[in-house]
């Protein structure tokens, strides 16, 4: 993971550490020792994260973060504090300001690298999800509900494995305004649930007497249905060792005993805002996929999935030697129902239209919206004659009952022409099949509409 970390503080020996220990992984390291020229860096160059010190001259690190949250341009930055373990109210104080998480000085290595992978993760993200929304592709609502402080519009389904009753009731107290929590205190049962619910977090707490938390997490982690969700882990402090086997199994985060409040809800809110976002770009990816294929007006695929699949189709007609054929039709005398009845009856009409095409094929043919009020339908496993007599049932289906017109505005009645041809393996590519099917299709208008042609090859 490559990104550019901003550290922030006044006295250099700190910045020193945390950019060598950054270093060493590779992070692009820029550094400022008091709050305006932090800001003035997250104002000019692109930063994934922050680490900031607290106790500055002139304005300090509270500050900085609620000037960064406040500025559209740089809230999306994480901010992890960095906090003196003796001040436990400056945590309390640094989630006020929007702060994201925390680090206690003397900074250990392997907290910080946990923290700044588990949030730059959730960066690249909501970055990904920022460019769809700024490039107008397919997500539309992820600036739409209005959020509240937290930055999440619903609380996140969450499942606590907890043994004892009262660290249950301190973690889900400390986490009820970003979590609903279903509370589990024995393994198998915790394993049974998180397959049957869609769970945005997972926290364990290493307290199941007789149980290793790291083994429910690898099964999590193992099983397809809970492989990608958050897991967050509690363990003891001093157990480094442990700490280590759960990042390298997957966990997504640790916190270790004693626990504070405020650092389980912010790493809680990082877990469950990383579900979601991963959630939503997933979605957005399906939808812009289906985009790319489907005409959305007809839901037939488009004329582009037909170019890139067609060959497809004939190369492997042609492998297995077997038919494959074509029909193009175009609705008669088109123009006048707009012209007649307007654009919208005319889209209403296509969609009728689309809808009695896709009952007269079968599930394996191909049916695209060519064009306007022009479809093609390509058939595998079909004949030329096969063919046109699918034709002909598309076209009796057009003439033989009447468009409704939107709003029971009447009826109206149409007919449609069909061209059929089929493919010729020593000669045909998807061009020329689709050129002879035209051809067809120009003859059974100029013969007078609301016919079928066949022209089949020798
Ligand atoms: P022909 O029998 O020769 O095919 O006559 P036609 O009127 O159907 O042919 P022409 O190609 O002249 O007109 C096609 C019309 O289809 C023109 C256009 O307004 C209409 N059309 C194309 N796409 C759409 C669409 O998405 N919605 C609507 N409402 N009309 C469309
Ligand atoms: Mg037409
Ligand atoms: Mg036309």
């Amino acid at each position: 993971m490559t990104a550019r970390v901003l550290v922030v503080d006044d006295i250099p020996a700190n910045v020193k550490l945390l950019e060598t220990h950054l270093l060493a992984e590779y992070f692009d390291v820029l550094t400022a020792e008091n709050g305006l020229s932090a800001l003035e860096i997250c104002d000019k160059t692109q930063v994934d994260l922050i680490l900031l010190d607290i106790m500055m001259p002139g304005i300090d690190g509270f500050e900085v973060c609620r000037r960064l949250k406040a500025n559209p341009k740089t809230t999306h930055i994480p901010v992890v504090m960095v906090t003196a373990l003796d001040q436990p109210e400056d945590r309390v104080e640094g989630l006020k300001c929007g702060a994201d998480d925390f680090l206690t000085k003397p900074v250990n290595n392997m907290q910080l690298m946990a923290r700044v992978k588990s949030l730059l993760r959730l960066k690249m993200l909501t970055d990904e999800l920022r460019v769809r929304a700024g490039n107008n592709l397919v997500i539309d609502d992820v600036d739409e509900k209005p959020l509240n402080k937290s930055g999440i519009d619903e609380k996140g389904m969450t499942l606590l494995v907890d043994g004892r009753v009262n660290s249950q009731d301190r973690i889900t107290r400390a986490i009820s305004g970003i979590a609903d929590v279903d509370i589990i205190s024995d393994a198998e049962t915790a394993l049974f649930h998180a397959g049957e619910n869609p769970y945005e977090l997972i926290i364990i707490n290493d307290n199941l007497p007789g149980v290793d938390p790291l083994r429910i997490c690898s099964q999590l982690r193992s099983r397809e249905i809970t492989r990608f969700v958050p897991i967050l882990v509690i363990l003891q402090t001093g157990d480094e060792p442990k700490v280590v086997r759960a990042l390298d199994i997957g966990v997504n985060d640790y916190i270790l005993q004693p626990l504070d409040p405020n650092e389980l809800y912010a790493r809680s809110l990082t877990q469950i805002k990383r579900s979601r976002f991963s959630e939503k770009l997933r979605e957005s990816l399906n939808k812009s996929v289906e985009l790319a294929v489907v005409d959305p007006l007809t839901g037939l695929n488009n004329r582009h999935f037909l170019d890139a699949y067609m060959g497809k189709l004939i190369a492997r007609a042609k492998r297995r030697n077997t038919p494959i054929s074509m029909l193009i039709t175009d609705i008669d005398k088109f123009k006048n129902v707009n012209d007649t009845h307007g654009h919208d009856a005319g889209d209403e009409i296509l969609r009728e239209f689309a809808r009695r095409l896709r009952a007269s094929v079968r599930g394996a043919d191909l049916a695209c919206r060519f064009g306007g009020e022009e479809f093609v339908v390509l058939m595998p496993d079909t004949t030329a004659e096969m063919a046109a007599q699918i034709a002909e049932r598309l076209r009796a289906a057009i003439e033989t009952s009447a468009f409704n017109l939107p709003g029971d505005t009447g009826q109206l009645e149409l007919t449609t022409s069909v061209g059929v041809t089929n493919y010729d393996p020593e000669q045909d590519s998807s061009e020329t099949l689709i050129k002879r099917a035209d051809d067809a299709l120009y003859k059974a208008k100029s013969d007078g509409r609301n016919r079928v042609v066949l022209q089949t090859v020798a």
